[in-house]
C-alpha cells in the first residue's frame, strides 16, 4: 500500500494532514477480526465506531447487497421508489411499535441530525412559531461534525470556539449527572425544568442522546430524565428529538434507548449499525402530528437519498439481529465487561469503570496517548482507540468470551504502564 500518498494526501477523522498520526493499512475484515497488511490479526473492540454489529464479511449480508446490485445499485428517490426502501421504512415501523408515522432515509448520520433540525424548525414555522429559533440541549453531546449537528454538540469539545462566527448559538445546561442505575431524585431535571421554563417559547426542539453520551464522553444516565424530559417538553409543547444514532439497535441493552423509559420522542435520528457497518445510511423518523404539521414541501433530498443497496443490507442487517438473539449476546457481553473490566477501576490509572449493554468504559485519570496505547494493543492483536481520557469498547455482537477475555486481559495489563 502507498501509505506515503496516505500521509501526504488522505485526511483522516480529527487529524491534521500536515502531521497526520499513525495509520494501520487493513487488508480484509472477517467476523470480529481485522486483518492488517501486516499480517497481524486483530480482534475489533470498536465494531468500526458503532456499526459492525454482526461482525465483517458476513455472508448474509454480503449475499443482500449482491443480490440487490443484479437489479439496481441506485436510482433517484424524487419521484421513484422502490422495494428496499418501502421494506426498511416498514421494518423501523414495526421496531419501533408503530409509535412513527414519517421516515426520512438520509446518507449519514450527521445529516440525520441535520434533517431532524430541519423538520422540528419547519413544523414550528408552519404552526405560526416563528420566534423560536433555538435548540435546547445537554452538554457534552455529540451529533455529528456538520454546522447544524456541531451547533448542538459540546461547546468545548465540539470546539465551537474556532467556528464561533458561523454556528448559531443554542441552549446547554449540564449534562446529566444521575448514572443509569443511580437514585433519582427531581432535582437532577431542576436546571432542565427551569430552562424550559424560561425559555420554550423561543425553543424549536430538545436534542439530545438518550441513555448514552457517546463521543461527548462516553456517560451513561438514568432513564428517569426521559420520563422527566418528556413530561416537560409535553407540559411546554416543545418539540424532542432523540439522537439514537450510536444507540439504535441493541446496543445498550434494549433495541432503542428510550425504551429503557417506555417514552417516544417527536423526532427520532439513526445511523451507525442500521445497515450492520456495511454502507453509510441513516433514517429520521417523526410521529404523526409532526407529519400532519408539515403542511408544505419538506425542504430536503440528498442525491442518495434511499440508496437500494443501503437500505437492501439494512433489511438484512436488521433481521438478522431479530433471528440472531441479540438480547442474549447484549447480556452476555455486559455480565462479563462487569466482571472483567470493573474490577479494574481499583487501578490508580483509572478513574472510574462504566458498563451499559454491550459497552464498557475505563474512565482514566489522565488523557490516555492515543498512539502509544494503539500501538500495545495491536501487539497484543486487539483494535481499541481511545480519545481523551477514555479507553471504551464496544465490540461486535457476536464476539465470542475467549475473544472479549483477550481484549479486557490485554487493556490490564497495559494499566502499569499508564502514569
Ligand atoms: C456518530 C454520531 C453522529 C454522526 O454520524 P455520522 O454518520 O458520523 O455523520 C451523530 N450522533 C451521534 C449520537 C453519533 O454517535
Amino acid at each position: 500500500m502507498d501509505l506515503d500518498f496516505d500521509r501526504q494526501h488522505l485526511w483522516h477523522p480529527y487529524t491534521q494532514l500536515s502531521s497526520p498520526g499513525k495509520v494501520y493499512p487493513v487488508a480484509s475484515a472477517s467476523g470480529v477480526y481485522l486483518q492488517l497488511e501486516s499480517g497481524e490479526q486483530l480482534i475489533d473492540a470498536m465494531s468500526s465506531w458503532w456499526c459492525c454489529v454482526h461482525g465483517y464479511n458476513h455472508p448474509v449480508l454480503n449475499q443482500a447487497i449482491s443480490e440487490q446490485l443484479k437489479s439496481m445499485s441506485h436510482v433517484m428517490f424524487g419521484g421513484l421508489t422502490h422495494e428496499p426502501a418501502i421494506n426498511l421504512g416498514k421494518q423501523l415501523m414495526s421496531l419501533t411499535a408503530n409509535e412513527f408515522a414519517g421516515v426520512f432515509f438520509a446518507d449519514s448520520g450527521s445529516v440525520a441530525v441535520e434533517v431532524a433540525m430541519k423538520m422540528a424548525a419547519q413544523w414550528c414555522f408552519e404552526q405560526g412559531l416563528s420566534d423560536k429559533q433555538r435548540f435546547l440541549t445537554f452538554a457534552k453531546g455529540y451529533h455529528g461534525d456538520t454546522f447544524g449537528a456541531m451547533s448542538v454538540c459540546d461547546p468545548v469539545t465540539g470546539m465551537h470556539h474556532k467556528f464561533t462566527r458561523l454556528l448559531n448559538e443554542h441552549m446547554f445546561i449540564a449534562s446529566p449527572d444521575c448514572g443509569f442505575a443511580d437514585e433519582w431524585h427531581d432535582s437532577h431535571v431542576a436546571e432542565f425544568e427551569e430552562a424550559l421554563k424560561a425559555h420554550h417559547q423561543d425553543i424549536i426542539a430538545v436534542i439530545f442522546e438518550p441513555i448514552v453520551q457517546g463521543a461527548g464522553g462516553m456517560n451513561f444516565y438514568s432513564p428517569e430524565y426521559l420520563k422527566a424530559v418528556r413530561a416537560l417538553c409535553d407540559e411546554y409543547q416543545v418539540l424532542l428529538i432523540f439522537d439514537e444514532i450510536a444507540t439504535g439497535f441493541g446496543r445498550t441493552g434494549q433495541l432503542f434507548a428510550y425504551q429503557h423509559a417506555d417514552v417516544v420522542p417527536d423526532i427520532m435520528c439513526l445511523g451507525k449499525s442500521l445497515t450492520g457497518g456495511y454502507m453509510t445510511l441513516s433514517a429520521v423518523m417523526c410521529r404523526q402530528h409532526v407529519v400532519d404539521g408539515i403542511s408544505s414541501a419538506f425542504m430536503h433530498g440528498p442525491t442518495f437519498m434511499a440508496n437500494p443497496l443501503a437500505c437492501q443490507v439494512a433489511n438484512a442487517s436488521i433481521e438478522l439481529l431479530l433471528s440472531s438473539g441479540w438480547q442474549d449476546n447484549v447480556k452476555r457481553i455486559e455480565s462479563q465487561l462487569n466482571r472483567e473490566l470493573l474490577p479494574l477501576a481499583r487501578h490508580p490509572a483509572v478513574q472510574e469503570v462504566r458498563v451499559l449493554g454491550a459497552i464498557g468504559v475505563l474512565e482514566m485519570v489522565k488523557p490516555v496517548d492515543i498512539e502509544w496505547f494503539q500501538a500495545q494493543m495491536v501487539l497484543a492483536g486487539v483494535w481499541i482507540r481511545p480519545f481523551m481520557n477514555l479507553i471504551y469498547l464496544m465490540p461486535p455482537f457476536i464476539i465470542e468470551a475467549s475473544e472479549l477475555s483477550h481484549i479486557t486481559n490485554s487493556i490490564e495489563s497495559t494499566l502499569d504502564q499508564i502514569k
